[in-house]
């Protein structure tokens, strides 16, 4: 495999399904299954979920909440989707831990890099909860945080477009997409790959990040077998 160890980054949204907000069963028993096939080769996979199917601080603020508050909201989001998607795993018989940012012992262990560390290499999947347990963060920043603490080789995050475009290719026809780009051209050509606050932490650290299409089945192994899939973001 070409990976060892991955940090999987799903969007909150993406777990919507067709639906308005909230869980779909069927897109996350779909995403168990993609998971499942890496986990059968051995591949170490922590995830980190985000919370935007349910609330974001952001969106709460902009309706007159106080800011903290909407994300600490949001980051409780994150916890429903980690249980959710750990429920989802472990139907489809595999081991997980949710470890959150924020404790809340009776349904999750605290964030303890050591503890993730041995979890994965027992072959338990990680999922993350909480975020960075920070408000005026993101999900996004929490997946590259947690990638190189738990020294993943990379941070593989799941979309619903297959890379990054040199424009919108849901706006635009004649969009190019990149299989490789770095970081410094990302920055100098304006694209929008991920919140500064990730994408800065991600480059200081030689993170590569993977941007790919999650739900087109059989993507997330194609990838780890080392076929070139989707953009990937490095130095
Ligand atoms: N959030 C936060 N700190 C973090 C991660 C998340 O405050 O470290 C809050 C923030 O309000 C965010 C919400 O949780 O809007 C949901 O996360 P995010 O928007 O990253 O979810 P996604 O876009 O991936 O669904």
């Amino acid at each position: 495999m070409k990976y060892k160890r991955i940090l999987l980054k799903l969007s909150g949204e993406a777990l919507m399904g067709d639906q308005q907000y909230g869980i779909d069963p069927q897109r996350l028993a779909e995403y168990a299954e993609e998971i499942k096939k890496v986990h059968a080769k051995g591949v170490e996979i922590a995830i980190v979920i985000g919370g935007g199917n349910i609330f974001r601080g952001v969106a709460g603020a902009s309706s007159g909440m106080d800011r903290v508050q909407g994300d600490y909201m949001g980051m409780l989001a994150t916890v429903i989707n980690g249980m959710a998607l750990q429920g989802a795993l472990e139907d489809k018989g595999m081991k997980t831990r949710l470890q959150t940012a924020l404790k809340m012992e009776s349904i999750a262990e605290p964030y303890i890099k050591r503890r993730a560390d041995r979890h994965l290499e027992k072959g338990r999947i990680v999922i993350f909860g909480a975020g960075t347990g920070n408000p005026y963060f993101t999900t996004d920043t929490a997946a590259v945080l947690r990638g190189i603490e738990i020294n993943a080789d990379v941070i593989l995050k799941g979309t619903r477009v297959d890379g990054v475009y040199d424009s919108d290719p849901e706006k635009n026809a004649a969009a190019v997409k990149f299989d490789f780009i770095s970081f410094d051209d990302v920055i100098k050509k304006g694209l929008n790959v991920m919140d500064t606050t990730a994408f800065t932490l991600s480059q200081e650290n030689k993170l590569p990040i993977l941007i790919f299409d999650m739900n087109k089945s059989g993507n997330l192994e194609k990838i780890c077998d080392g076929e070139n899939i989707g953009t990937v973001v490095n130095i």
